[in-house]
């Protein structure tokens, strides 16, 4: 089971996982350290698209506006209306290169909801496969991505509509 699996980055993610703080989608974090701009798919005017670095499958990605928002009541109404616009560009994109079966789109408001970055909100876009139902995050902390991090983000780029 365990030779399947392809992921060489994980092992850099669990080395830095420790060292890294502020927020990976502003500079508004505590760290106050760039954002992650080497995973970023779509720079909009209030909201951006970046590959999530823990991906749950190919091509999961996350939808934030720029500003450094905690609530999702804190959203102004432009902020919302490109989150969601972008959202479903993603949905399109990942749609078209990747071919899966279902999409979940969601919110992980607060911890104890899952936020791994609970001070700035993101909306998760997971393309979904059927029979993926993955058990093996059920069994260890190990998930079964097949595609590098960066190749994806690439492909998103690639391939997002025009405006
Ligand atoms: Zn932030």
């Amino acid at each position: 089971m365990a030779k399947s699996l392809w992921a060489p980055w994980r092992l850099e993610y669990i080395t830095q996982a420790d060292e890294q703080e502020g927020c990976v989608f502003c500079e508004e974090g505590a760290g106050a350290l760039a954002p992650e701009r080497s995973l970023l798919v779509r720079d909009g005017a209030d909201a951006i698209v970046l590959v999530n670095k823990y991906p749950y499958s190919s091509g999961h990605v996350m939808v934030a506006p720029r500003r450094h928002v905690g609530e999702l009541s804190g959203l102004a109404e432009a902020e919302v209306l490109e989150v969601h616009a972008l959202a479903v560009a993603a949905v399109s994109t990942l749609g078209l290169l990747y071919g899966p079966d279902g999409f979940n789109l969601g919110w992980n408001l607060g911890r104890a909801a899952g936020a791994g970055i609970a001070d700035h909100v993101h909306l998760h876009v997971v393309p979904r496969w059927v029979g993926d139902t993955n058990f093996m995050p059920v069994l260890a902390d190990v998930k079964v991505v097949p595609e590098h991090l960066l190749v994806t983000r690439d492909r998103l780029r690639e391939a997002w509509p025009t405006e």
